[in-house]
């Protein structure tokens, strides 16, 4: 008799989900008696948000695209929703696996969740514990949906652990966006020329991105995001390549002009044009959570612009600072400190694993099915 073929079938939709998916992917192509099938969700959907990185880094191509982008967060899961149930219905995978915390993340999940098939979730286990942040919700329910719980870190199994999941639930398999790093960072020092592009070889610069809802949608900390940035431009060049959300939003934030126009603007940048930027940079400064975990990947200190962070461990060494955007002098004050630390606090840890994420996820699918 043959062995059985294993169909998972994955959920995108948005930017960070194709850079964590991608070392996944790449794994079950090594894997004959696993058949992985994407659906995308279309929540990003231009070249610079979407294709670029399924180009750079080799991501198989999406067998659907369900085109939902630019709704409210409840009109985008309830298209998903119901688009990914037509899928789920009509293939009937074995396994439904999706990504972080995004609308995309939920929906997939909700969708395999009403069915029955099980569920997979990639960075299980992240809890910022503000449940006004839409990625909060999305986490937790996911979580709480899914039968294989993948943690990067032990701070998530902790969460994982108070929160009462079985122990054989969850896998402490590392975070693969470290794998991630690893597996491109060559191949991006080889092909990047950003450095060259923005005239910023041999040059110190900080790199800033900002999108998180709570700075974006509140014009206060969003002014205050820019105003800081633009007092630290007065002493090395601040790079900030911007989110589709924030440069539509900054677009109509006429008192902000002033500031803004000292900073290097960008469009949202490739994979690779963003790994050399941030292994190049003295500081990066974000909102990110993706960003901040290749700071600390890179060795660059990071100030993180919100009140909390999902990734204790990097404030805990002394990598990360938070800094929230309330108070401009606050923001400027601990960019300028983060600036001079001493690097040697990266040394000695390795708290998202060992770049080997991806192949431990995969032999834990491979054996559940
Ligand atoms: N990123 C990128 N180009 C950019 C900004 C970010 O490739 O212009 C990458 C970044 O390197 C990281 C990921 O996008 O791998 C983080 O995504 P994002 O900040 O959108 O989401 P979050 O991590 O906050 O969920």
């Amino acid at each position: 008799m043959t062995p059985r073929t294993q169909t998972i079938l994955t959920v995108l939709g948005a930017r960070p989900q194709f850079i964590k998916a991608a070392v996944v992917s790449r794994a079950f192509a090594t894997r004959s008696r696993i058949c992985e099938h994407i659906v995308h969700t279309g929540q990003h959907f231009d070249d610079s948000m979407s294709q670029v990185f399924f180009r750079e880094m080799g991501i198989p191509e999406p067998r659907w695209n369900l085109g939902v982008s630019g709704l409210s967060h409840g009109a985008m899961t309830g298209r998903m929703l119901e688009g990914i149930e037509a899928i789920l219905v009509a293939e009937r995978p074995d396994m439904v696996l999706v990504y972080g915390d995004t609308t995309s993340t939920l929906a997939g999940a909700l969708a395999a969740a009403k069915l029955g098939i099980p569920i997979a979730h990639v960075e299980a286990g992240l809890r910022s514990f503000n449940r006004a942040m839409p990625e909060e919700i999305n986490r937790v329910l996911t979580d709480h949906a899914a039968q294989l719980l993948f943690a990067p870190t032990a701070a998530a199994v902790a969460n994982l652990r108070r929160e009462g999941f079985p122990g054989a639930a969850v896998h402490c398999v590392g975070d693969v966006m470290y794998d991630g790093c690893l597996a491109y960072g060559a191949l991006a020092a080889e092909r990047s020329t950003i450095l060259r592009d923005l005239d910023l070889l041999g040059r110190p610069y900080v790199l800033a991105t900002f999108h998180r809802q709570e700075n974006t949608d509140d014009p206060n900390r969003l002014a205050t995001i820019v105003r800081a940035l633009a007092a630290t431009a007065l002493h090395v060049t601040v790079v900030v390549p911007l989110h589709p959300r924030t440069r539509r939003i900054l677009a109509n934030m006429p008192q902000i002009a002033d500031p803004l126009a000292r900073l290097r603007l960008s469009e949202p940048l490739g994979f690779f044009d963003m790994m050399v930027l941030e292994r190049h940079a003295r500081l990066i400064a974000t909102d990110s959570g993706g960003v901040q975990k290749e700071a600390y990947f890179h060795g660059v200190p990071c100030v993180t612009l919100r009140h909390e962070t999902e990734w204790v461990e990097l404030v805990e060494i002394g990598a990360n600072r938070l800094a929230p955007p309330e108070d401009e002098r606050t923001v400027t004050e601990t960019i300028r400190t983060m600036l001079d630390i001493d690097r040697s606090v990266f040394a000695g840890h390795a708290p998202f694993g060992d770049g080997r994420a991806a192949e431990r996820i995969v032999d834990v699918i491979a054996e559940a099915g």
